[in-house]
């Protein structure tokens, strides 16, 4: 497969165009195509508290000098996890559903940019369920960007847009490509000069069946807040009651991370009378959760007596209790480990 290099057909004027840019080998070609057409290109680069952050959309994007603006979908991309109109994937993503959120704010964008087009980096037939015909269209339709959503991986098995009807993108420098062969992306990053991308399974923690588990736990529990997502990230989870759960670090960094997400009157429980994790509690709590969790954190402590001496605070106050209670055991713990 060849791309002819040279950029734009001669002498109009230069148009913007905003690009979603996820980091991956897809979004890149499709971001250097369009540059190449030599139209002036923004990329979006979206985050949430579900996805990880890509190390490698900036250095990417400096590459093939293409500016990146970041958009952060918090509130609103909770309310989609929650009853997303078209449903999930394997997990618990919402592939159609984020991708039409993604474009809505985008379109926003190439209204506010005075831009003329959006584009991305999906190809026809690459994913189960997004990447179908009918989905790309209903993803167009829902996200308001009718005739002006051009994907330059596969266009040409696609209706023709306003922008190639009007002569401004030029068709024939588009693509042919579909299904899931990464064969002709990585020809055609050589030929583009495209080094830094990530890999196609992507940062996207909805496509993970544990975090998708615990997502729901939030969910059922009518506790999705930011705040609870972003702690699922670290730790081991273990619900004891509708209302309480406790995260328990496995390490150093975990430890910081739990003790940097501690919101006024979580509970806080620190061994004392040897080594071991710090573990956070949130929701109410009687006496029975708090030994239960200080039986818990025992249970991944090392402590050199018989019994394990647990403190409890509520914080950010100083006042403590001390709990000794012997570790959990393994069979029990099971049955609170989300
Ligand atoms: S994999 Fe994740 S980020 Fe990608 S479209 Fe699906 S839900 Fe959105």
């Amino acid at each position: 497969m060849s791309v002819n290099l040279c950029p734009g057909e001669g002498g109009q004027t230069k148009r913007k165009a905003i690009g979603l840019l996820s980091g991956g080998l897809d979004s890149f070609i499709a971001h250097a195509l369009i540059k190449r057409q030599g139209l002036e290109v923004v990329a979006l680069y979206f985050l949430s508290p579900f996805w990880k952050r890509n190390p490698l959309v900036l250095q990417g994007a400096n590459d093939l000098g293409i500016p990146v603006r970041e958009i952060f979908l918090g509130e609103e991309y909770l309310s989609l996890i929650a009853k997303p109109k078209y449903g999930y994937g394997k997990n618990l993503n919402p592939c159609i559903d984020c991708k039409i959120l993604m474009l809505k704010k985008a379109k926003e964008v190439m209204e506010a940019e005075g831009a003329s087009l959006v584009f991305t980096g999906e190809v026809l037939g690459q994913r189960p369920k997004s990447q179908l015909s009918w989905s790309l269209r209903v993803i167009e339709k829902e996200s308001g960007l009718d005739g002006r959503l051009l994907r330059p991986l596969s266009a040409q098995h696609l209706p023709p847009t306003i922008p190639e009807q009007e002569g401004w993108i030029n068709r024939d420098q588009l693509l042919a490509l579909s299904g899931r062969s990464r064969k002709a992306q990585l020809a055609l990053a050589e030929q583009l000069g495209i080094k830094n991308f990530s890999s196609p399974a992507g940062g996207c923690l909805l496509t993970d069946a544990h975090f998708s588990y615990k997502t729901k736990d939030l969910i059922d529990h009518q506790q999705l807040s930011l705040d609870n997502v972003i702690l699922l990230r670290w730790g081991r989870h273990f619900r004891l009651t509708p209302e309480f759960k406790l995260i328990v670090g496995r390490n150093q960094k975990e430890n910081q991370e739990i003790l940097s997400l501690l919101r006024p009157g979580d509970f806080l429980f620190l061994p004392q009378n040897g080594k071991g994790p710090v573990a956070l509690g949130r929701g109410a709590i009687s006496e029975t959760e708090a030994r239960l969790s200080a039986q818990i954190v025992a249970r991944y402590s090392r402590f050199p007596e018989e019994k394990a001496r647990i403190e409890v605070k509520v914080y950010p106050k100083e006042d403590k209790k001390l709990l000794e209670v012997k570790p959990l055991k393994d069979e029990d713990l099971e049955k609170w480990r989300i």
